[in-house]
């Protein structure tokens, strides 16, 4: 006789606004392929002054974890009982794993941004990189960069948040051996020659804006260097397809997110999760 064992296995994400996050397409996709038909990821609409209530009911229904997404990525912090060294940097949480009722946080967006660019085959040591945006993302990106020992990032942001880009640049100064540099984003940008990776690490492309380009002198990108996008919606936004077409080495934000979905699986599972299949979930999903 069949076993019978009809236990569910918790994963999903709490945010505000939830409703168009695309996680449960693709980790809904992992979890039958993987055949892992108990496991369920739910997308949980949480108000801002609920997430300790939400934290709450995830240790009561002892959920193997939870992703975070606005408005909960830095106020979750101080809930939980451990968090990464590149978390701690980021000062933000987007994954949770539950281990009996103790929480441990992590930040995969910049980790799934460094497995694109490895699957690429990109090594950010030693390379100098400009990264286009100061906000979250390029935050995880730039401290994931920084502790992987590369040498250089010039962060070009508009001259409006200042502010927000020299906190960057000081957190990297003084965490990292990178050299980092803050240059105001006020027309065309024109990447120095010398650099061998940029990234666009702004919202700039993001659905519904999908014929939007960064404000980038395109002319001075060159064949030797690599663009990385985090655009994940369209999966392939203008930027890329406008490198494609020039012949431009890059990635697309889609890949990035599809890399930090299958380290969160891996991270709930321990199991490696199909990406492929995941991707084709997503390409599906977004059509
Ligand atoms: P934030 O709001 O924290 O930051 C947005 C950044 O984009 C800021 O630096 C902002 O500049 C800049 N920006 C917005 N509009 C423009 C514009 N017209 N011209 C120049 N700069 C602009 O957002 P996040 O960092 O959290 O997210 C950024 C993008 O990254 C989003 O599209 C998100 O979907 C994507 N993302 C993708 C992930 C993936 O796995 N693929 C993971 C995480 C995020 P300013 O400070 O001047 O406003």
């Amino acid at each position: 006789m069949k076993e019978q064992n009809y236990l569910d296995h918790l994963v999903g994400v709490f945010g505000q606004p939830v409703a168009e996050n695309p996680g449960v397409v693709i980790q809904d996709a992992a979890f039958a392929a993987m055949g892992l038909e108990r496991w369920h990821f739910l997308t949980l609409d949480v108000d801002k002054d609920k997430l300790e209530d939400a934290l709450k009911g995830l240790k009561a229904f002892k959920m193997r974890g939870i992703n975070c997404t606005i408005p909960h990525k830095i106020e979750v912090m101080k809930y939980l009982d451990e968090i990464s060294e590149s978390a701690r940097l980021i000062g933000a949480v987007n994954m949770i794993v539950n281990d009996n009722g103790r929480l441990f946080g992590e930040n995969t967006d910049g980790k799934g941004f460094m497995m694109s660019l490895e699957s690429n085959g990109q090594d950010v040591k030693g390379k100098k990189v400009v990264v286009f945006g100061a906000g979250g993302a390029s935050r995880a990106i730039c401290v994931e960069m920084g502790l992987a020992g590369v040498g250089e990032i010039v962060i070009v942001n508009r001259r409006q948040d200042r502010a927000l880009g020299d906190a960057l640049v000081e957190i990297l100064n003084r965490n990292t051996r990178a050299k980092v540099t803050y240059v105001d984003w006020d027309g065309p940008f024109a990447v120095p020659a010398d650099a061998d990776i940029v990234v666009n690490a702004t919202s700039v492309g993001l659905y519904p804006n999908v014929d939007d380009i960064p404000n980038i002198d395109l002319d001075t990108i060159r064949p030797t260097m690599f663009v990385q996008d985090v655009i994940p919606n369209p999966t392939e936004s203008a930027l890329i397809r406008e490198m494609r077409r020039r012949g431009i080495p890059c990635a697309t934000g889609a890949g990035m997110l599809i890399n930090q979905a299958a380290l969160n699986i891996e991270m709930w599972t321990g199991r490696k999760p199909d990406k492929a299949v995941m991707y084709r979930a997503l390409e599906e999903a977004l059509r």
